[in-house]
């Protein structure tokens, strides 16, 4: 029989690995565990499943089906305890990626799902609407800015036209599935191509003065399915654009 010793005087030997992770969950669950180890006195308030509260040095050895002869300060358990504490920092930043991922693409999806069917097809300042000028008739309304300012598709299509145009200078024609036409004229440059699918908010060109134009601006005209060229404003209106 082994010969009580006084507290503090216990070797630990490593516990079985069976063991280890039971420490780790009592270290964990029960901060005043340590203490208890090294001789002091756990106060029994917590409790946690297959956890005993332990009341002395010696339950503590008890516990772990250890105990013994050997001499010598413990030394095991902050080693266990730390090296377990690393493991579960990892995990936990692993964790913490799966779930960063995961809520990026649900709001991936989210936009995707709620993203803009219509939109403004150049930011600018509106300077000319639809109707009879200078004794002309004008097809479409102008939005003037800065050269190069981007110009985006005001809706979803496949672009049908996209190069030199008479009038225009350039001009890109974006067909949309119930068969209006949206033009965009006057263009600097244009990054589209015939065929191509664009989406709303797509850039399609930068804005320029090509054609018979009167400064740097964008030109555009809605055609209805039969081909008629119709006022973009309470076209753009209808569906949630305001100019
Ligand atoms: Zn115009």
């Amino acid at each position: 029989m082994p010969t009580p010793r006084t507290r503090g005087s216990h070797r630990l030997p490593a516990p079985p690995a069976a063991l280890r992770g039971r420490v780790a969950v009592a270290a964990v669950a029960l901060g005043a565990f340590t203490a208890a180890a090294y001789g002091g006195t756990l106060t029994p308030s917590h409790t946690t499943d297959g956890v005993r509260p332990l009341a002395d040095t010696r339950d503590a050895n008890a516990a772990f089906g250890i105990g013994g002869d050997a001499v010598g300060a413990p030394e095991v358990l902050p080693i266990v305890r730390g090296g377990d504490a690393a493991t579960e920092a990892q995990k936990l930043t692993a964790s913490e990626k799966v779930t960063s991922e995961l809520a990026a693409a649900a709001a991936a999806k989210y936009a995707e799902e709620h993203r803009p069917l219509f939109v403004k097809p150049a930011q600018g300042t509106f300077t000319s609407g639809f109707g009879g000028r200078w004794g002309a008739f004008h097809y479409g309304i102008d939005i003037a800015n800065v050269m190069d300012t981007p110009i985006v598709a005001a809706a979803d299509g496949v672009v049908i036209d996209a190069g030199p145009a008479s009038g225009f200078g350039l001009w890109v024609r974006v067909r949309l599935a119930d068969g209006t036409i949206n033009v965009y004229g006057h263009m600097d440059t244009f990054s589209v191509h015939v065929g191509q699918h664009v989406r709303a908010g797509e850039q399609i060109a930068r804005m320029g003065d090509r054609g018979e134009s009167t400064g740097v601006h964008l030109h555009f005209e809605v055609w209805d399915p039969s081909g008629k060229k119709i006022n973009p404003v309470p076209w753009l209106n209808a569906r949630g654009i305001t100019l």
